[in-house]
């Protein structure tokens, strides 16, 4: 069996045309919502990524506002300009770009955000509400993180079943193993967390019908660790050498894609899975905010 692919391109376009309408009506009653990225330092990835989110911002509709700061900025004058966003009409949302340089605390700048402007979703008062709350449908109002969030649209609009789903989830940080695990459990599947310490990992990931891999391994998961029929979620961004390309690296994901789509029966590939559907919720969370905006 080969796989069918899970295009998250035309997933994330789906939604981001559902957005651009609901920016539509808003601006229709008078609400334009904006974002604001602040970018510290000039980390070339970093750049793309906050780039991208100004792109997608315009093509919706949405006001964007970009804040690039030099690497020695100060904590405090970070903090500052925070404090200005927060007290900004204008903006709906804020975003950090992470990483922060190290002379700079992350946990200090998020929990600065006002968490009704947090639309990443990393301020502790929304992580301690989504963790609360027990139905994703109540999960609605939420500022839910957008990486995780994007891996559950991607399922659901392909039409995986979640509920009683055996789903592994191999990686456990903050931003996206923890978090994807809450979402699917939200969404009644029976959910296994495994990290580096996890005894014989290919045996609990053959139990998976549905495996996230958030690793940070290049092509880690290899077909001996899925069963047949797996639906698997590749949320991995690694570089390799690849001398037939013209930059001399490529993208892969946390699988081996050509190894496990010969078992899976649905696979999203790196680039192109769950790369696009970041932004596009965060373009979701920017137009959440400006509606409840108080
Ligand atoms: P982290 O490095 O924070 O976490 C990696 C997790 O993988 C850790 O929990 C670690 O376990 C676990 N792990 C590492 N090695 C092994 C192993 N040999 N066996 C089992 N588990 C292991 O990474 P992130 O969660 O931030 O990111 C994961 C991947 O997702 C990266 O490739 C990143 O680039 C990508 N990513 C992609 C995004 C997108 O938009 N597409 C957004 C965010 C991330 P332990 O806790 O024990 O150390």
């Amino acid at each position: 069996m080969s796989a069918k692919i899970i295009d998250g391109n035309a997933i994330a376009e789906q939604i981001r045309q559902e957005v651009a309408k609901e920016v539509e009506e808003l601006k229709a009653k008078g609400i334009t919502p904006g974002l604001a990225t602040i970018l510290v330092g000039e980390d070339p990835a970093s750049q793309v990524y906050v780039r991208n989110k100004g792109k997608a911002c315009e093509k919706a509709g949405i006001y964007s506002n970009q804040h690039t700061l030099p690497a020695n900025t100060t904590e405090d004058e970070l903090l500052k300009l925070i404090e200005t966003l927060n007290n900004d009409p204008k903006i709906s949302g804020i975003l950090v770009q992470l990483p922060l340089p190290e002379h700079i605390d992350s946990i200090k700048v998020l929990n600065a955000i006002s968490p009704a402007k947090d639309v990443d979703g990393f301020h502790p008062l929304n992580v301690g509400n989504f963790f609360t709350i027990k139905d994703f449908a109540d999960m609605k109002g939420l500022f839910l993180p957008c990486t995780p969030h994007g891996v559950i649209e991607l399922l659901v609009r392909s039409g995986v079943n979640l509920s009683g789903a055996e789903a592994v989830v191999v990686g456990r940080s903050n931003i996206v193993g923890k978090p994807v695990a809450m979402l699917l459990l939200a969404n009644n599947a029976t959910v296994t967390i495994c990290h580096s310490r996890t005894k014989d990992l290919g045996e609990v990931c053959r139990r998976a019908d549905i495996l996230i891999a958030a690793i940070g391994k290049p092509q880690f998961i290899k077909a001996n660790m899925v069963k047949d029929g797996v639906v698997v979620i590749d949320v991995g961004v690694n570089r390799i050498q690849d001398a037939t390309s013209e930059k001399g690296f490529r993208l892969v994901g946390d699988v081996d894609f050509e190894q496990v789509k010969e078992k899976a029966s649905l696979i999203t590939p790196v680039p192109g899975g769950v790369g696009p559907m970041t932004i596009t919720m965060l373009l979701v969370n920017t137009v959440k905010a400006a509606k409840t905006r108080r």
